[in-house]
């Protein structure tokens, strides 16, 4: 029996690979290296270039893959900044993309996916700690589809009993703890990432986006989770649906909110580095506050997060920050 990831050569999708790998599982991979690194992918884990929307090319991959027990899904674009400039280029390839790998899995009789939803999907809660029946509304274009992405799947299941389940993530970080794979986007947009690139000497300064938010300090509040832990509950999440269990939705957070100038005054501490930081205006499609309630997967899938401390989080970017100082070194950089 074989899991195969899509997107498994990317931050997240890699240390879940790695995971499964060192679990026993039988591991495909497919990616489109757009944003992925081929060498993030665990060599136990066969490994098929290609892209989601290009059904020819699930169809081979599903055909050579024969005894498919489900899929992990994490092939998709991710930044809210540029899904606000370029919102087609989300519909088009997280939520157009999935349409295509349903109809193959469809075809292909696979009836078992795991897929990376988002809290963005929530959009400005009206209240917090965010609980997984709260309103979905979001704020911008990438959150927008991946919420068209779980109705897509709910329907799909009516129709054809493909279960799913969609692990809404509040804000990852960190990387496998002796530092061998870790985040390395090109260009950078997220938080932790960019404070630990000032902290080396890459950057001059972080710039906070927005500090006139109503919270303790200004800035925005997010839930931040170790990148392994997250990996894990969608270990979780496969047996959970391979037990027979209906389709459903989880969140995946720490339930604790940090400040942007929290997360900024932890990395100083973690690094040793002054990291210089100016005061910038809001960007655009950020809510306020995100934080989850995150019970629902502790209780039904028995995810028990290993990480409940933001430091412990950064020191495990900062040992793959160190020991990278390029990443994965295939971009030139
Ligand atoms: N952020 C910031 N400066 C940066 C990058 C991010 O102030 O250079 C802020 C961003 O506005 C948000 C938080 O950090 O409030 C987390 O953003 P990130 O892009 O890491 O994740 P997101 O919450 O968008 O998933």
């Amino acid at each position: 029996m074989t899991v195969v990831v899509l997107g498994g050569a990317g931050y997240i999708g890699s240390h879940a690979v790695d995971q499964l790998v060192q679990k026993g599982y039988d591991v495909a991979v497919i990616d489109n290296l757009i944003t992925g690194h081929r060498n993030a992918v665990n060599p136990k884990a066969r490994f098929y270039q290609g892209d989601i929307r290009d059904r020819a090319f699930l169809d081979e991959v599903f055909g050579q893959e024969q005894d498919i027990e489900g899929i992990i899904h994490f092939a998709a674009f991710s930044v809210v900044p540029e899904s606000m400039a370029n919102p087609l280029k989300y519909f088009d390839n997280n939520t157009g993309g999935m349409i295509t790998l349903l109809k193959a899995m469809k075809d292909h009789d696979i009836k078992r996916i795991v897929f990376s939803s988002t809290a963005a999907t929530y959009g400005e809660p009206k209240q917090v700690p965010i609980k997984e029946t709260d309103p979905q509304v979001p704020t911008n274009a990438y959150g927008e589809s991946k919420l068209a992405m779980e109705k897509i799947m709910h329907w799909s299941d009516v129709a054809y009993g493909i279960k799913f389940v969609a692990l809404r993530y509040f804000n990852v970080a960190g990387a496998k703890a002796d530092g061998s794979i870790g985040e390395d986007h090109s260009p950078e947009t997220h938080l932790v990432p960019i404070i630990l690139q000032v902290a080396a000497g890459e950057r001059d300064g972080l710039k906070i986006f927005g500090t006139d938010y109503p919270t303790k300090d200004g800035t925005n509040v997010r839930d931040y989770v170790h990148v392994v832990d997250l990996a894990d509950a969608h270990i979780l999440a496969l047996e959970y649906l391979k037990a027979g269990h209906d389709s459903d939705a989880f969140n995946l957070g720490s339930s604790n909110g940090f400040s942007n100038r929290e997360i900024l005054a932890a990395a100083r501490e973690v690094t040793g580095q002054p990291i210089p930081a100016e005061d910038a205006p809001r960007r655009a499609g950020d809510p306020s506050t995100l934080i989850a309630a995150s019970d629902k997967a502790r209780s039904i899938l028995h995810w028990e997060p290993k990480y409940d401390d933001v430091k412990e989080i950064i020191k495990t970017a900062w040992n793959w920050k160190q020991s990278h100082p390029h990443g994965y070194g295939d971009r030139g950089q």
